[in-house]
């Protein structure tokens, strides 16, 4: 019998679990479903456009694509074309992939002033994603304040304080990539509410920020202790011991050689955004880590800004009809199971968190329970992708198909200026007007 699976969203998770049911089986049939006209998720939306080398990890997801068992269904949206339970009907299985889009919000008084941004909106935005190709930043700021200790907040710092030169060499829009170079940001403060040992920095980005030409990383040499604290695990102890190292390594330079600073700033929680309309400063009050929490210290101090970005992690979109997990930011399921035929892999199952590769064991994990759930049937009576592609039809949807995507991608190569190793699309009307238009 042939087994019809389709996965909602085209990221890593959902290629990744794509690619294990492929293997586990001959006798299964896969649909991608994705809302934008574009394929890969975090690699395309999310991951830095200086980051090259971490989006090639496409072209295995693009292999996939190609196979005969799979199809790719762009520009679909799930609750707007077609319903989750309608899907339901029509697939035997479906596996929810849809990461976690949101911002986990900054909730201090002022956090809706212009000037704010969630990270989400921000990477989104210097990503090319269309969703926040319109965020227009004023970025005719001198100090930017990023809150959060992790990688995303790292990438930000990053790109406001790479040479115009490095950032030639990326695929940020023309848009984006004009703005930052125009910009007049000298100083750019990373604010942890925690210490530096307790920074979820990985160490190759960490160590990255010591190659950037144009800007010098500093930390205070006095909040860095001599060592790591003996209770940490052993994985988390070689990262800080590893980031310790490096930030050591930020006080060997001297600042005059550079025209930007990057300021690692810990023990520090945002309190309130100042300003009238638009952010002027921002107040942080200064903290202390007990067994692990940071909490406050009624001492406060001001640092005037004109653009502050909370870099404090995402949350998964509720879903209409599934629960919600409120405090993960995620839908409740047994490690990938959420029902008989419902999946999730990813960061919508388990949270925001780790690598790309993170989420190749959940697509491992969700052919397990398939199996399982699966053993007893001889004949699926599901239509599956026929079945979905009458009814898009019917409705008037034009899907998106892998080769259509492959002609908006050739269309983004040839337009990129050298060094520059595309220029995307940005906006998803412009998109269907170049495959109505020139399409093959
Ligand atoms: P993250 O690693 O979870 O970091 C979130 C940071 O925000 C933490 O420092 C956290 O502090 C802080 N935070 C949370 N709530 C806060 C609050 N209310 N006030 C002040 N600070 C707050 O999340 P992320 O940076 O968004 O990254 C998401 C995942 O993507 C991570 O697994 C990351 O490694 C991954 N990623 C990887 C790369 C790469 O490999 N190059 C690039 C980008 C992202 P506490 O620790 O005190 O909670």
């Amino acid at each position: 019998m042939t087994l019809s699976i389709a996965i909602i969203g085209s990221g890593p998770a959902g290629f990744y679990a794509a690619n294990a049911l492929l293997k586990c089986r001959d006798d299964i049939q896969v649909d991608i479903i994705e809302r934008l006209p574009t394929p890969y998720g975090l690699i395309r939306g999310g991951v830095a456009p200086d980051h090259q080398t971490t989006k090639k990890v496409a072209k295995k997801f693009e292999k996939t694509a190609l196979t005969e068992r799979v199809a790719f269904f762009g520009h679909v949206e799930i609750g707007t074309d077609i319903t989750l339970n309608e899907l339901r009907d029509v697939y035997d299985a479906v596996i929810l992939a849809v990461g976690a889009p949101a911002d986990r919000k900054l909730t201090i008084p002022g956090a809706d002033k212009k000037g704010v941004h969630g990270s989400a909106a921000f990477v989104g935005w210097y990503n090319g994603h269309p969703d926040f190709q319109d965020l227009e930043p004023d970025l005719n700021i001198e100090t930017a304040v990023v809150i959060g200790n992790g990688n995303v907040a790292l990438d930000i710092a990053r790109l406001l304080s790479r040479s115009d030169i490095g950032r030639s060499k990326t695929d940020l829009p023309d848009y984006a990539r004009h703005a930052m170079d125009a910009s007049p940001v000298k100083d750019i403060y990373l604010f942890g509410r925690r210490g530096p040992t307790d920074a979820k920095f990985t160490n190759v980005e960490l160590r990255e920020m010591l190659d950037l030409t144009e800007s010098i990383s500093m930390v205070d040499p006095d909040v860095l202790p001599d060592a790591v604290p003996d209770e940490m695990e052993d994985r988390a102890k070689r990262l800080a011991e590893k980031n310790l190292e490096t930030m050591r390594a930020f006080a060997n330079r001297d600042p005059k050689d550079f025209k930007k600073r990057v300021h690692f700033e810990f023990y520090a929680s945002p309190v309130e955004i100042l300003g009238d309309e638009k952010v002027t400063g921002i107040r942080m009050e200064r903290t202390q880590v007990i067994d692990g929490i940071a909490s406050g210290t009624g001492k406060y101090f001001d640092v005037a800004c004109g653009l502050v970005v909370a870099a404090i992690g995402y949350r998964a979109d509720p879903i209409d009809g599934l629960p919600y997990d409120e405090t993960r930011g995620i839908i409740p399921n047994d490690r990938g199971r959420i029902d008989h035929g419902l999946y999730a892999v990813g960061w919508i199952k388990r949270g925001p968190s780790g690598v790309i590769s993170s989420s190749r064991p959940d697509g491992v994990e969700v052919v397990e329970h398939i199996a399982a759930d699966f053993a007893g049937t001889d004949e699926s009576a599901k239509p599956g992708r026929a079945g979905l592609s009458e009814m898009l039809d019917q409705r008037g949807v034009r899907p998106v198909s892998f080769e259509d995507w492959k002609d908006l991608e050739e269309a983004e190569l040839a337009r990129a200026a050298h060094p520059a190793p595309r220029q995307k699309f940005t906006d998803v009307d412009d998109m269907m007007d170049h495959l109505e238009n020139h399409g093959s």
